[in-house]
């Protein structure tokens, strides 16, 4: 079915539960209100002359007018393109033409003189570009007025014409190991997956989901808002970035059901002294993805925030996005020690990626998915898409997996951040859950940097615990002697205040080699 029309359903089905809640402000939306919203700002766009398959940009951090500007787009035909809020004006330049916005809707908070001026510099540039909205603004303001009093009959046309493999979403990826790239996603691909999603985490119209990972992102707009609404379920945004605080804050006041986010927010929310203070006892389930979970921060959440059903999801931006996670009856040591088991309707496989076969359960090769969900393709690059996905259709993840003998995967590390020291594989991902088991180290992340005698040597960058003693790598090699294969014990060690980050919290490893190769000269 369509997006457009799947909300419709929830609102004649839950209309009076709550939709939204953005804890920033206090505002509240139920599911009726919610839909009028969307309605409006449809029929604002609408007005400004957006026709089916055209690109409206949003570029703002999380907020209501986030969500109702999704639905909008869907409902109108058109296809929503997922601008960075960190965004500046190289980047800017760059989605704005690649994709070809022509309306671009833009937060609040960026209504100062500096995104402004942002704008204006990249506009001559960019041909299709007709309109730039603040959300806030009186223009937007006008927009909104003029689409509560039009009349609603277009809409109704409008979702006439529209079929679910219609594209409705040009969502970029991270942009962990290069430039992000744009995945063209259909109504069928995102609305099935979200409302799988929702199926594993159990939603009914009961919970509450507290979405602290950004809308830009699948894992906030997909798996939290298509997840919600398609089970008439709350979305909960405990700001418009991501903070530690204001997400246990809006567990606690709004009596959340699910929590979720990558593996460095479920860290900076256990490294909080008073975390113990929150009462987190309304949690049950929650979601975490986006990079390697580590099983010492997954046994944590689930013993020290309640979230006994938590579960993990493994995907990614072109297969809209989940293709594997784990089940709440699943042992424990499973919950935390894989990702799960591939999602309904879809198909996995683990291949030598050198000759496309299929290899043994238990041997580690490049996971492959097959279904409904994966992505028409790269926005406008066919070469890339023709690189990503085979004439089968299996799209190529990039991803190093191991699945055992009932279909258990375990993610052990993207190709590209693939170890290979004196001849030997070294997964980093198996090193740093080793480092994790280390007192004073709060977050471990290790990468390989060029070495003459050994081809790659590993290198690990830990944060430490507050207060402990500074880590030499004389220590850390004795912390793993013994314990540890030889060729797999760190050579360098760097202990670091932050690692460098996507927007989407996860840790960019060019960037920390790229820094390393220089500092080791
Ligand atoms: P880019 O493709 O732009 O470099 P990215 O791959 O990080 O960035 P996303 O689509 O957001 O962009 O992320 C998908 C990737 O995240 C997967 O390919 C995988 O490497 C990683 N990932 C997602 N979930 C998990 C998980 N549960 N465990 C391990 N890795 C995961
Ligand atoms: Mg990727």
């Amino acid at each position: 079915d369509t997006i457009g029309a799947d909300l419709d359903r929830t609102v004649a089905r839950v209309g009076g539960r709550e939709a939204l809640v953005e804890c920033a402000t206090g505002r509240r939306f139920s599911y009726t209100e919610f839909a009028a919203e969307v309605d409006a700002v449809a029929l604002g766009l609408d007005a400004l002359g957006v026709a089916a398959g055209d690109r409206v940009g949003i570029w703002a951090p999380n907020c209501a007018e986030w969500a109702f500007v999704q639905y909008a787009t869907a409902k109108l035909g058109a296809i929503l393109v997922n601008v960075n809020p960190a965004y500046r004006t190289h980047e800017l330049r760059y989605v704005l033409r690649q994709s070809g916005i022509s309306i671009l809707v833009s937060a609040p908070e960026f209504r100062s003189s500096d995104y402004r001026g942002m704008v204006g510099e990249v506009r001559g540039e960019c041909p299709d570009l007709r309109e730039v909205v603040f959300l806030g603004d009186p223009e937007w303001e006008r927009l909104v007025a003029g689409g509560r009093a039009a009349d609603h009959g277009l809409l109704a046309e409008r979702a006439a014409q529209l079929s679910p493999d219609d594209p409705v979403n040009i969502q970029y990826t991270s942009g962990t190991t290069g430039f992000p790239k744009g995945a063209t996603l259909t109504h069928h691909n995102l609305l099935n997956n979200g409302f799988f999603v929702g199926e594993g985490c159990g939603y009914t119209e009961a919970d509450r989901i507290c979405i602290p990972v950004p809308y830009y992102h699948c894992f906030g707009m997909g798996m939290g808002n298509l997840a919600a609404t398609s089970h008439g379920a709350t979305m909960v945004i405990p700001a418009p970035g991501f903070d530690p605080v204001a997400t246990l804050r809006a567990v606690q006041e709004e009596r959340c059901t699910s929590l979720y986010g990558v593996p460095t927010m479920f860290i900076a929310e256990l490294a909080l002294p008073d975390l113990a203070d929150y009462d987190l006892s309304s949690l049950r389930t929650g979601i975490m993805a986006g990079s390697p979970c580590p099983v010492e921060v997954m046994k944590r959440v689930v013993a020290e925030m309640g979230m006994t059903e938590v579960t993990i999801c493994y995907g990614m931006t072109e297969t809209s996005p989940v293709s594997t996670q784990t089940g709440a009856d699943d042992d424990l040591d499973r919950r935390t020690s894989t990702v799960g088991r591939v999602h309904p309707h879809l198909e996995i496989k683990v291949v030598d990626p050198a000759t496309g076969l299929t290899v043994p359960r238990g041997a580690p090769g490049e996971l492959c998915t097959r279904g409904y969900s994966v992505m028409r393709g790269y926005w406008g690059d066919a070469e890339a898409t023709a690189k990503t996905i085979d004439s089968a259709r299996w799209m190529h993840t990039g991803d190093l997996a191991v699945m055992d003998a009932e279909g258990y995967v375990n993610i052990v590390g993207r190709i590209k951040d693939l170890v290979i020291r004196g001849g030997e594989n070294v997964y980093p991902r198996e090193v740093e859950e080793f480092l994790y088991t280390h007192p004073d180290v709060v977050d471990a992340q290790v990468i390989g940097v060029p070495d003459e005698r050994f081809g790659e040597e590993l290198m690990a960058w830990v944060r430490l615990r507050e207060g402990a003693e500074p880590l030499t790598a004389e220590a850390l090699r004795e912390f793993c002697a013994g314990r540890l294969a030889h060729f797999k014990v760190p050579r360098y060690v760097k202990v670091v205040d932050a690692f460098p980050m996507t927007v989407t919290g996860k840790v960019r490893k060019v960037e920390m080699r790229e820094v390393s190769v220089r500092e080791l000269g």
